[in-house]
């Protein structure tokens, strides 16, 4: 009785339902009326256990920036499993994977990020940062400077340490407390939470939360702050043009690590090789995991500069995974970032599909349940609402309308994904201006169907 595709849908659910524990999920909700069962990809397309094309607008989850179906990134995979599956690079040895990775991602990185710690996900590199930080303080001679600030809503991972640092509040109950020495700040989401101010009066509000929280904490005890350039995961919440600025000038006076969480941005989705070239910042670390290998091998890192690199190699660091710089991993990473560079992927976004989406998506604005429509390259969401003019919420439930509309999108084939009542849309880099117009005609009618 080997499972496989040609087993019936019902019973395929059947067994996920008794055996098999989904992420983030209600499960006795889920069983109920049993999963969605993806059995193939090409594109930007999914196929079903039913035989329904899916057109994919979250690239996974935003992970898969070339798309699917790529017969390199399976070669490369192949060739490195048959010449060396696995090493580590733990007690004085290398490998070529690894060292070949470190290099191209220390030449596209901006600045002096020229140092690469790998991991195997996003949650694993922001654990890394929270040791590294804090170690690379205790070796300056700092040791009080213990606290990392991020924000309220921003998504970090889902480890301990890495829940910690985010701030989505259902992360920090059921019992495993937020690690002590981290501080939130409230996000720059001005839809929601801008009342009267301008949308630069409020970044700049927002920007200064920093300021008072370092203020408070004492200047001399911050260690970092941390962000992702747009959070992505919070709802695609893009920070008034104000706010990076202010967050730049403010981390510079005060002599804190500014971390920039690119496991979103990074690889092109905002147009750029990483969401900081876009949005103007200058990070210390970046976070990076997702796009790097667009999904089609599970790897991580943080990408460090020459001078947090300097500190953190004048002694042992006590830290590193059985996976860290994987040479499998590392070998489609290293594919995955030539089909972007040598198919002109990022330039294309930037110049081309990346304009052509933001009218369309923008458009969505007219619908009667859209508030704002935002987008940078290819992430963008929508908020609904019941009432433009006062920027409303709706009354129910939070996240209800939301669901319908991700329900409807579910029924219409197409992937959305929804964020209380923000719709966020993702889709792989690769998709085409004709994919784009059938993505927004289906957005149109899930819209239109939500009731
Ligand atoms: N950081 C950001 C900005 C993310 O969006 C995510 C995942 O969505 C993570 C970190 C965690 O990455 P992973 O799920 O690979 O652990």
């Amino acid at each position: 009785n080997v499972i496989s595709t040609n087993t019936p849908t019902a019973e395929l659910q059947a067994l996920d339902a008794a055996h098999h524990l989904h992420p983030f999920t209600h499960a006795a909700a889920l069983n109920k009326k049993g999963a969605r069962i993806i059995t193939r990809a090409e594109g930007c397309w999914l196929t079903d256990s039913e035989g329904n094309r899916i057109l994919d607008g979250m690239a996974g989850l935003w992970c898969v920036n070339v798309g699917y179906g790529r017969r390199e990134l399976a070669d490369a995979a192949h060739r490195q499993m048959m010449e060396l599956p696995f090493y580590n690079t733990f007690f004085q040895t290398s490998h070529v994977p690894a060292i070949a990775l470190s290099t191209k991602l220390a030449e596209l990185a901006p600045g002096t990020l020229n140092h690469v710690f790998f991991a195997g996900s996003g949650s694993e590199a922001n654990d890394t940062n929270l040791r590294m930080v804090r170690a690379y303080w205790m070796q300056k001679g700092q040791p009080e400077r213990q606290w990392i600030i991020s924000r309220w809503n921003g998504y970090h991972g889902s480890t301990v340490g890495a829940g910690s640092l985010g701030g989505m509040k259902p992360m920090h109950t059921q019992g495993v407390p937020t690690i002590p020495g981290i501080a939130h700040i409230d996000q720059p989401n001005w839809w929601s939470e801008g009342g009267d101010l301008s949308p630069e009066e409020f970044g700049l509000e927002r920007a200064r939360q920093l300021e008072a929280k370092i203020l408070e904490l004492g200047p001399e005890n911050v260690a970092a702050f941390i962000a992702e350039p747009v959070q992505g995961a919070g709802g695609v919440i893009v920070a008034p043009d104000s706010y990076w600025p202010e967050i730049q000038r403010i981390v510079k006076k005060y002599g804190i690590l500014l971390i920039a969480d690119e496991v979103i941005c990074g690889f092109g989705r905002t147009g750029n090789w990483f969401g900081s070239q876009t949005l103007g910042i200058q990070p210390d670390i970046m976070t990076i995991a997702k796009g790097l290998s667009s999904g089609y091998q599970p790897i991580g890192g943080s990408i460090v500069s020459d001078e947090v690199a300097e500190v953190i190699g004048s002694m042992e660091f006590n830290h590193g995974y059985t996976y860290s710089g994987h040479p499998v991993a590392c070998a489609v990473a290293l594919e995955n970032l030539r089909i972007l560079e040598e198919d002109g992927i990022v330039d294309r976004v930037r110049e081309d599909t990346a304009p052509y989406l933001k009218t369309k998506f923008e458009a969505l604005a007219e619908h009667p349940l859209v508030g704002e429509a935002k987008i940078v390259g290819m992430m963008g969401s929508i908020a609904l609402t019941p009432d433009k003019a006062s920027r409303a919420a709706f009354a129910s439930e939070a996240g209800t309308v939301g669901l319908i509309c991700r329900e409807r999108c579910f029924a219409n084939n197409l992937i959305m994904r929804h964020v209380y009542d923000r719709m966020i849309l993702s889709p792989a880099l690769v998709i085409s201006k004709s994919e784009i117009d059938t993505l927004i005609d289906r957005a149109w009618q899930c819209l239109d169907e939500t009731h």
